[in-house]
């Protein structure tokens, strides 16, 4: 079902991505990167690609209401991820009750992160010789990735680059809907970094064009039996992302109606960008008055000036242009603006909505 809200599993309920999914499956090194705005589909994409495949799937985004994480966070989190894919293959128990700081109690596994914790390499090693007796890759998602740049006093890029450079039989696949804070973090081109100069596969998703929002709305309410009908009125409104379009498909099948489906998706759309937004501020409370000045005059379009001009006016003084480009840049990091030319715009339309 195209219009189902939840990230999509089965190859029948994705729309398109033919592309990308062959890149996923023609991908040779052992680090995949899936990048794209968010709700572009890229946790959707992974499970599609991954669906008969051995996979441990860790879901970063549970950290990013937070400022920082501990060792400890981390490894509670992926102790969850691995519990998960023992339920699937139960037999990974056999080499994980190897590894030490590694508790295994009947089905499930602990991970010990005080005295004696779980170090990530010991871990991988054992996951790797698992893979290895079976012939087969065993994939290690790491969702919206860019969260663990905020793991402090531990890295989990040392344990990436020994995975790259010597375990053969995992491949991980790292999501990002920040792409710059994801390269951010990577680092990899900086000769400092653990994992300068490794090959990477890149998949990138991109919202739908016209085209392909309206026929994704059309073959979503001919499953229902339904017909929208003004398909392009909805990409006119909401924009191609695939996550705005299947909430207003799901709406459109319980409302039975356009203006309610489109005002209650506007509405969900702009509670949760103004979520994401307060995570944003996290730790810039200080800036807080100036990040929703930049918004608001950028919300359709702004040059850099204009934008300038627009924080003067707020503040009713002279503001230095490094300030101005600081505040745009760390905005574009965080994808809620993009430069398109010389203009910065929401890469999202939704996104404007929301200020
Ligand atoms: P992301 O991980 O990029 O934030 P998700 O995979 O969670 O995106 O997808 C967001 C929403 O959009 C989900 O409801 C999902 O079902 C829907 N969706 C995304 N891509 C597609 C697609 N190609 N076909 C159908 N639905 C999609
Ligand atoms: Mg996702």
């Amino acid at each position: 079902m195209l219009f189902d809200p939840r990230p999509k599993t089965r190859r029948e309920d994705l729309y398109d991505r033919e592309k990308e999914l062959e890149a996923f499956s023609k991908a040779q090194s052992p680090l995949i990167l899936v990048t794209g705005l968010r709700r572009t589909g890229k946790s959707s994409l992974i499970h599609v690609a991954l669906h008969d495949k051995p996979y441990i799937y860790l879901d970063a985004r549970s950290f990013e209401e937070r400022g920082y994480i501990s060792y400890g966070d981390l490894l509670k989190e992926l102790q969850a991820a691995v519990n998960h894919a023992v339920g699937r293959w139960r037999s990974l128990l056999d080499v994980l009750r190897l590894v030490e700081g590694v508790e295994v109690a009947g089905a499930a596994v602990r991970f010990r992160w005080g005295k004696n914790r779980v170090r990530l390499a010991d871990l991988l090693n054992r996951l790797d010789q698992w893979a290895g007796e079976r012939g087969a890759r065993l994939y290690v998602v790491l969702d919206e990735a860019q969260e663990l740049s905020k793991l402090r006093g531990a890295s989990v890029l040392p344990a990436l680059a020994y995975s790259y450079d010597n375990l053969r039989n995992l491949v991980f696949v790292l999501s990002g809907s920040k792409a710059r804070l994801l390269g951010q973090f990577l680092k990899l081109e900086d000769p400092e970094s653990p994992l300068y100069g490794r090959v990477v596969d890149r998949i990138e998703l991109k919202p739908f064009t016209e085209e392909q929002a309206v026929d994704f709305l059309t073959k979503g309410a001919a499953e229902w039996g339904l017909t929208i009908e003004d398909p392009r009125q909805v990409y006119k409104r909401l924009g191609g992302v695939p996550g705005w379009l299947a909430m207003y498909g799901y709406k459109y099948v319980t409302t039975r109606s356009h203006d309610a489906a489109l005002r209650e998706t506007l509405e969900s759309a702009v509670s949760l960008i103004r979520q994401e937004f307060r995570n944003f501020l996290i730790g810039r409370e200080q800036a807080e008055a100036r990040y929703l000045t930049v918004m608001k005059a950028a919300k359709r379009c702004a040059t850099w000036s204009e934008i300038k001009r627009a924080l003067e006016v707020a503040e009713g003084r002279e503001i230095n242009d490094a300030e101005v480009t600081k505040l745009i840049k760390n905005l574009v990091n965080y994808s809620f603006l993009e430069k398109f030319g010389d203009v910065y715009c929401p890469p999202d339309p939704v996104i404007g909505e929301a200020f």
